[in-house]
Parts: C-alpha cells; sequence; structure tokens
C-alpha cells in the first residue's frame, strides 16, 4: 500500500494527529485479518464515485482506496550531530513512498515551542537541514564503493556521476528532489535512496478557527491545513456525528482525508475500480500504468496471465446504468496489454493460471 511518514519537530501535534489516524473506525471492517503495527494509520482516500457505482451494483461492501501513514519520531535538532539519526528511524522512513511534514502553525501559549516561538517557515529549515544532513552522510560512504565499483562495472558510471552531482547541491541546502536531472539520472538517483528524494507534503497544524485559511506557503508549497485536536475529536465520534461536527467548522471533508487525497495526487497515483455483487472496490495505479500492472495490483497472477480486460470508462458506466447497459450500447471496450488505464476505469480482467 502507499505508505507515507509522519515526521517533525517535538511537541507540534504528531502524536495527536496519529493517534486520530490509529482510531478512526473504517479500519477494523475492512482489515479484519491483517496485523498492524503500532505505528502505522491507514485513511480512506475519499472518493465519490464509489458511492455512485454502488447505487448502480449494490455490492455487499465499498472499499475504497488507502494511504498507509506511519508515525516516525525521533527527528529533532542536531539529530545528525554524534550518532546521527537512528538507525530505525532511517529504516522505517526509507521505506515511506512520501513524507508527510507536521509543522505548527497553532498558536496556544500552553504548548512549549522547542525553539520558544512558533516559525513554521524555521521549523521547516531545521527539519530539511536534518534529512539533509541525513542524505550527505549516506553519500559519504556509497560514493567510495561505487567509485571502485564503477571501475570494474562502466554501468555504474551514471550512477556514480549523479551521486558526485547531488553532493554538491545538497551541500548548497538544496533537497535532491528539486535537482535538475534527465530520466536517466533520476532512475539512477533513485537508487541511492535519498530521503530528500522522497516527495514531501506539509501539514499546517493549525488553530480549530483556521481549518478553512489558507495557510502561507512553505519552500512555495501549499501546506495542509489540519487540527490535529479537531482530528483526534471527530476520530471519538460516530460517522453521522462526525458529519455534523465538521459542517460546524465549515468542511466537507476531516483533515486526514484532504490529506489522503494530497497525497494521491503529489505521487501521481489514480484509482480504477471493479464492480460486482461482491463489492465496489478502488484499486491504486500510478498514472500511465498499462492494463496487465493494473491487473498485477489485484494479483501477480493477473499481471503474469493477463489476456485481456473489459473496460467502461467511469462516464459510460454511470450513463449506462452498469456493465450490461455498456455491453448494449456497445461501451464495453475489449482492451489488450498495452491499455493504458484511465482514471475512474472500470475493469474486469481475462487470464490465465
Ligand atoms: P508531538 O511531539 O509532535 O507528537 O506533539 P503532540 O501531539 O504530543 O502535541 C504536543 C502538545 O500540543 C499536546 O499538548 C497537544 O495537546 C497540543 N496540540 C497538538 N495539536 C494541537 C492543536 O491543533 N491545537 C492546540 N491548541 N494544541 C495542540
Amino acid at each position: 500500500a502507499l505508505s507515507i511518514g509522519i515526521v517533525g519537530l517535538p511537541n507540534v501535534g504528531k502524536s495527536t494527529l496519529f493517534t486520530a489516524l490509529t482510531k478512526r473506525g473504517g479500519l477494523a471492517a475492512n482489515y479484519p485479518f491483517a496485523t498492524i503495527e503500532p505505528n502505522v494509520g491507514i485513511v480512506d482516500v475519499p472518493d465519490a464515485r464509489l458511492g455512485a457505482l454502488a447505487k448502480i451494483v449494490n455490492p455487499g461492501r465499498i472499499v475504497p482506496a488507502t494511504v498507509e501513514f506511519v508515525d516516525i519520531a525521533g527527528l529533532v535538532k542536531g539529530a545528525n550531530a554524534g550518532e546521527g539519526l537512528g538507525n530505525q528511524f532511517l529504516a522505517n522512513i526509507r521505506e515511506t513512498d512520501a513524507i508527510c511534514e507536521v509543522v505548527r502553525y497553532f498558536s496556544d501559549p500552553d504548548v512549549v515551542h522547542v525553539d520558544g516561538r512558533v516559525d513554521p517557515a524555521a521549523d521547516v529549515d531545521t527539519i530539511q537541514t536534518e534529512l539533509i544532513l541525513a542524505d550527505l552522510a549516506s553519500l559519504e560512504k556509497q560514493i567510495p564503493r561505487l567509485e571502485k565499483d564503477a571501475r570494474r562495472d562502466k554501468e555504474l558510471q551514471p550512477k556514480l556521476a549523479v551521486a558526485q552531482r547531488l553532493t554538491e547541491w545538497l551541500d548548497e541546502g538544496n533537497r535532491a528532489a528539486t535537482m535538475p536531472m534527465t530520466p536517466e539520472e533520476r532512475d539512477a538517483a533513485r537508487d541511492l535512496f535519498l530521503l530528500t528524494m522522497k516527495p514531501i507534503i506539509y501539514v499546517a497544524n493549525v488553530d480549530e478557527d483556521q481549518v478553512t485559511e489558507t495557510p502561507a506557503p512553505i519552500n512555495g508549497e501549499q501546506p495542509i491545513p489540519v487540527c490535529a485536536e479537531v482530528e483526534a475529536e471527530l476520530a471519538e465520534l460516530d460517522e453521522a456525528e462526525a458529519q455534523d461536527f465538521l459542517e460546524s467548522l465549515g468542511l466537507e471533508r476531516s483533515g486526514l482525508e484532504a490529506l489522503a487525497q494530497r497525497a494521491y495526487q503529489v505521487l501521481g497515483l489514480q484509482s480504477y475500480f471493479t464492480a460486482g455483487p461482491m463489492e465496489v472496490k478502488a484499486w491504486t495505479i500510478p498514472v500511465g500504468a498499462k492494463a496487465p500492472q493494473a491487473a498485477g495490483v489485484i494479483h501477480s497472477d493477473f499481471e503474469r496471465g493477463f489476456i485481456k480486460a473489459e473496460v467502461a470508462s467511469y462516464d459510460d458506466y454511470i450513463e449506462n446504468g452498469g456493465e450490461a447497459g455498456c455491453r448494449a450500447q456497445g461501451k464495453l471496450r475489449m482492451e489488450g496489454k498495452d491499455y493504458v488505464v484511465q482514471d475512474g476505469d472500470i475493469m474486469h480482467f481475462r487470464f490465465n493460471v
């Protein structure tokens, strides 16, 4: 599943937000047999199309796409000095697809700020410095090995070259992801497993009366306003109560859901659907994925034995009242292995076992 690591300075509201994540209802229903690590919380990606599809097929259940949030403790100023970032920290964060940084915007004077003032831009700088230092330390270890190996294996030379350029780039205080690179260089850079290559999403933990405002941008990025305390309260409510509470705040959905949705965008992901009497389900694929890759998300056998896919576009499916209607109107297409799946497609795979 898509996973996102939550980082931030101490006392910015990470635990509050994370507790809200892990307390949410939907979880147990969709993952009855999964063992979920204590530092993992799962959030549904809201998608109104699921409800519309369910009206047509009346499924036993609706299964939305999900995003997994991983609580990554241990990032403080100076973490790189001495021991460096803890191994556990690095191991946890390396496995995530993106980083979500919680930044304190809320003013509450009763909550002490580690540096004695509320200054989102400075906090972001502090964390960025730690991540950059961790990447530099990692490159410092990788480069001598690469130099040695590249002498024997010429194919490693582009990777070595990009590692050296990245060292300079990071040294100037930049994130690896922002370095101009050709697609080949980018692939090589990904192989270096740097923290600052990961997409980053900023969450502005704002006061309750600020949740509908647009927070000031950080590093040119628009942070997502969330009030961790509100999220914690929402997590305790049943669905109807939560809806009322959200409305009273002037919100359409919770901050966590907005965050899950943004993560999808940032990571270039989209959904296709399967729809039947058992369930209507959203499946996550990268934009540009072809039919066999999409099938592989359901099961690797589906990808290996892929023959073809029966596809209806979302609009056709809704307009014609489902699969039978689409078939009658010639709107059910047979697509082969080169078909590029479109967002919202309703798919049915044929495969060899
Ligand atoms: P962490 O160290 O980043 O995990 O921060 P915590 O979640 O433990 O929060 C630190 C303190 O800030 C706690 O006392 C929280 O109750 C408080 N806090 C967290 N989020 C908010 C918020 O949105 N508004 C206010 N006023 N206080 C908050």
